[in-house]
């Protein structure tokens, strides 16, 4: 099945009590049972409810998986990943992470004996000379927030594989509509539903994807023993979005592109990050692995300090200050005092996170007045 048919269909049966075409919202967190452990396959809804299941069925065919596992946010996703980690193991990951990702690796693990090696990944080597007997897992966040980074994820799941390391992926910025990191070697493929998956900056939920059945079955122990796992309702709501994920993708990569080439020579643009763009470092890995370049830019501004910075952040019109991105709506966020806080200046300055930077996320409004909105808040 092609990936629309998928987003429309998959997991999704007519309810088989009363022929609902609509997944319903089993709004329930207990089933009736015949006798002890006599039950219809639900017990209890922390470890299994049909919304989130059918949901997580979809998930797992949007990224060419076998399984899907939904957690109320993406930071439980990763959460239950760390978990299947000992004190003393090492990780290997990029040195361009989303800051919440950043911050529960060195704020959290870090603290339970877990050593992180932030890397730059553009070049996949570096995994093999920072890999000792202690290292178990690989974290690839690509295209990276906010600089718009390309790791090969190909090239990385050679090493992981030859070197036996778990090789996980969030796939939050691409989305399973632009990239599918476990047809290229990763393991595991971790999501922000919250982003792109869900759609419509309604719900906060995380997904992991994959295909090895024990991994699977350990993961489904954390998230069922840790219990970070989405009601039914927001199941329900991320199920719908996902059912005009692959025509809102078109839209936002479609109207990327027409705003990163309008920012590329205005005057008040210093740098820009997307990488549709041909003498983007990284070009030819995302045109590989990518299917389209997607609706994420960032840029930073000629001549601006933090104060100038603001007032052009303050200044939109359509366009929403605030965190997050992947919404139909476009937001503008300042990374460096939003989304990226987290991470310690001269750490986020050195990936490019200055305090000149903005990064925009690229709704699906019609892009003249997108472009109206950006002229304006720029003069
Ligand atoms: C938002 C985001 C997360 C965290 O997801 P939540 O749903 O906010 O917990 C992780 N990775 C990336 C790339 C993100 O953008």
């Amino acid at each position: 099945m092609k990936f629309g048919t998928k987003a429309i269909h998959a997991g999704q049966e007519p309810d088989p009590s009363t022929g609902a075409v609509m997944t319903p919202i089993y709004q329930t967190s207990t089933y009736w049972q015949k006798a002890p452990g006599d039950n219809q396959g639900y017990e209890y809804s922390r470890g299994t409810n049909p919304t989130r299941k059918a949901l997580e069925d979809c998930l797992a065919a949007l990224e060419n998986a076998k399984f899907g596992l939904a957690f109320s946010s993406g930071m439980g996703a990763t959460d239950a990943v760390m978990k299947l980690l000992q004190p003393g193991d090492e990780v290997i990951t990029g040195n361009d992470l989303y800051g919440g990702s950043y911050r529960i690796f060195t704020k959290i693990f870090a603290n339970y004996g877990i050593k992180f090696h932030f890397l730059d990944l553009s070049d996949p080597e570096i995994v093999s000379q920072y890999t000792n007997e202690k290292t178990k897992l690989v974290w690839v966040e690509t295209p990276t927030n906010p600089t718009m980074q390309i790791v090969d994820i190909e090239a990385i799941g050679k090493i992981t594989k030859a070197k036996n390391l778990l090789f996980v992926v969030d796939n939050t910025f691409a989305s399973p509509y632009l990239q599918n990191p476990i047809d290229l070697g990763a393991d595991v493929v971790m999501h922000s539903v919250t982003k792109y998956i869900g759609g419509h900056s309604d719900v906060v939920m995380g997904a992991l994807m994959l295909n090895d059945e024990d991994l699977y079955k350990r993961l489904w122990f954390i998230y069922n023993s840790c219990g970070a796992t989405p009601g039914p309702m927001d199941s329900f709501l991320a199920l719908r979005g996902i059912k005009t994920l692959h025509l809102r993708m078109k839209a936002h990569c479609e109207n990327g592109r027409a705003i990163a080439e309008f920012l590329k020579t205005h005057p008040k643009v210093d740098k820009i990050y997307w990488p549709g763009f041909t003498d983007h470092p990284n070009h030819e890995v995302a045109k590989k692995q990518m299917r389209d370049f997607g609706g994420m830019i960032s840029i930073t501004l000629k001549d601006a300090d933090l104060q100038e910075t603001f007032r052009i952040a303050s200044n939109f019109k359509v366009f929403t200050l605030a965190e997050s991105l992947g919404g139909v709506e476009s937001l503008i966020n300042h990374p460096a005092t939003m989304t990226h806080g987290s991470i310690p200046k001269e750490v986020r300055e050195k990936v490019g996170v200055v305090d000149s930077l903005l990064r925009l996320s690229v709704g699906v409004e019609d892009v003249e007045d997108l472009l109206e909105d950006l002229k304006n808040a720029l003069a």
